[in-house]
């Protein structure tokens, strides 16, 4: 590949951040462009601006750093309305089909291979802008919109299957859903030691720390989950 290409990082003459633009991306073949989102060479920014609009940009690819919080009354809400033992399994069943879907989800849709122009501006909506711009705290989480989708694909695919009770499913999905961006948010937020200090869990969350961390800085292609730490699983 032409290194020449390769985008160097814009700054904010106002602001001193770095970021990347739509053209820095789309600017590249498709090979490049893995390259460059994927090589633990590229120089990582502050921030992407997909859209030269300030409004726009905040609207349509950031995220409050406080959103899994909101899930949470829906959640509770949904927990204590008349539970029966149906129902309490088909949330247990969500809880554990949360794991899989973590893996395929980062592994086959936020990692698609990119080949064309097309796959390149999804790719890049959906996951190149986390692995360029890591420490952006507003795009830790998918923008609001985006989860709604894979939300509603996922009823959909339910609905088809013909779940016996598909939003008790989704509730167990989503309980662990906010656990596991949590913990993502944590690990993008603070180093692996400053992790290790939380009381009782911070073994663990250093552990889920340093995997991912390997994922972002060492090796994109490995290390898909943030659950999962063992080398043997992921
Ligand atoms: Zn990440
Ligand atoms: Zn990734
Ligand atoms: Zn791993």
């Amino acid at each position: 590949m032409t290194f020449s290409k390769i985008p160097t990082p814009r700054v904010d003459p106002v602001t001193g951040k770095t970021y990347y633009t739509r053209e820095d991306a789309m600017n590249l073949s498709p090979q490049q462009y893995e390259e460059w989102v994927y090589s633990n060479k590229t120089t990582h920014v502050n921030e992407v601006r997909l859209y030269e609009q300030k409004f726009w940009n905040i609207l349509l690819t950031k995220s409050p750093p406080f959103l899994p919080l909101l899930f949470w009354p829906f959640v509770i809400y949904y927990l204590i309305t008349p539970m029966t033992f149906l129902r309490f399994m088909w949330i247990c069943t969500g809880l554990l089909l949360w794991f899989p879907m973590e893996y395929l989800f980062h592994r086959f849709l936020f990692h698609l291979p990119v080949v064309g122009i097309r796959s390149q501006k999804f790719h890049f909506f959906l996951h190149g802008i986390h692995h360029v711009a890591p420490t952006d705290l507003w795009h830790v989480f998918s923008p609001i919109y985006e989860l709604g989708a894979q939300a509603f694909l996922i009823w959909c695919v339910f609905n088809i299957l013909h779940v016996p009770d598909p939003t008790a499913l989704i509730s167990g999905l989503l309980i662990n859903y906010i656990r596991y961006d949590s913990i993502h948010y944590l690990i993008h937020a603070y180093t692996p030691d400053q992790i290790g200090k939380i009381p009782f869990a911070g073994n663990y969350l250093k552990q889920c720390a340093i995997h991912h961390r390997q994922h972002h800085f060492s090796n994109p292609r490995k290390h898909f989950t943030i659950s999962f730490v063992s080398s043997f699983l992921d």
